[in-house]
């Protein structure tokens, strides 16, 4: 295994408002290695985009609130870190990419000088090298160097996410955080967003934590994965396990509600029962339990442990405490 250089450790984040306490990341632990990538599985509110953007240091203020919990990132605990030396760590070391390309670029500002604005900022000031820099991020991700001077709204949805990817690589990040950065883009697109996303990565060696509710573009792309429901890290292994050894019934559930070309054509997709818990009133005990097919009376009083089913390959659920074939 390489070089274990970020760590999750315990994190819990809330959103507190006058109106709610909403519990979003509720004890999430993970550790990512040098030149991996992480799939971040889940439903929508399952607190994948919290997790990325605590990390990141950029949660909501003063709602986003870290209750518990560390992050270590290259040794360092970042939230003992004061705001200018995460400034130095965010859009250098780490960056992200964000869901919509419509709404992640500044539209009165030309796509070349906002990639060249990030390298400066990093680079101590020196304009002409960035702007060199821009250009050449421009042509790795297939924009000729001419369209630097073109406005936002110039290019397509996948040429925008391009600048994007452009705007998140430009200073050889350690860590990319990439939030559904193919979900806006129509499937030929999306393709080639992946495919390149994918050079880049290896050519820089770069980590990364792809965060998406598509297992199609889990295997296409990771290393190992971890499922989240409801706050928390259901079940963790590499691709394998997860795709040949699903152990958890949510996980079970994600898997199941997927078209198959092997399915008779009489079989219908499986669809998880239930709707996700609110997070401002979770249930007891487990908090997959009220859409559980398996769930005893025990799983509705006690919270689970993460038992390890086979090496590191974790499961959180009563009944899973070693993998089944
Ligand atoms: Fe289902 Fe119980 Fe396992 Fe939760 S602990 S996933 S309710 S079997």
């Amino acid at each position: 295994m390489s070089e274990k250089f970020l760590s999750v450790k315990n994190l819990h984040v809330h959103y507190v408002t006058s109106d709610a306490d909403v519990s979003a990341v509720n004890g999430i632990s993970l550790d990512l290695y040098k030149g991996r990538t992480l799939g971040l599985v889940g439903e929508t509110g399952a607190g994948k985009t919290t997790v990325a953007r605590t990390i990141l240091g950029i949660l909501p203020k003063p709602a986003g609130r870290i209750t518990d919990g560390e992050v270590i990132f290259e040794g360092q605990d970042i939230y003992k870190l004061t705001e200018p030396q995460m400034q130095k760590i965010r859009g250098s070391k780490i960056t992200m990419i964000f869901q919509d390309p419509m709404t992640a670029l500044n539209p009165v500002m030309t796509v070349g000088d906002q990639i060249a604005e990030v390298v400066e900022l990093h680079n101590g000031g020196d304009r002409a090298a960035a702007k060199k820099r821009a250009v050449e991020m421009l042509e790795t991700v297939g924009i000729p160097a001419e369209r630097y001077v073109e406005y936002p709204h110039q290019f397509s949805g996948g040429m925008k996410q391009r600048v994007v990817i452009a705007i998140a690589l430009a200073c050889n990040p350690t860590l990319l955080l990439a939030d559904e950065p193919t979900t806006a883009l129509d499937v030929t697109i999306q393709a080639q967003v992946l495919e390149l996303m994918k050079k880049l990565n290896s050519e820089n060696d770069t980590s990364m934590i792809l965060i998406t509710h598509d297992l199609g573009v889990v295997a296409e792309m990771c290393d190992d994965v971890a499922i989240m429901y409801a706050g928390q890290i259901v079940e963790k292994g590499s691709l394998e396990d997860i795709f040949d050894h699903p152990q958890h019934p949510y996980t079970e559930g994600l898997f199941g509600a997927l078209p198959s070309m092997k399915d008779d054509e009489d079989d219908r997709l499986k669809p998880i029962a239930g709707m996700p818990p609110d997070p401002t009133d979770l249930p007891s005990g487990c908090y997959f339990h009220p859409r559980c097919p398996y769930a005893t009376e025990q799983c509705s009083k006690e919270a689970p442990c993460v038992n390890e089913v086979a090496p590191g390959h974790l499961v959180q659920c009563h009944l899973r405490t070693r993998r089944e074939a």
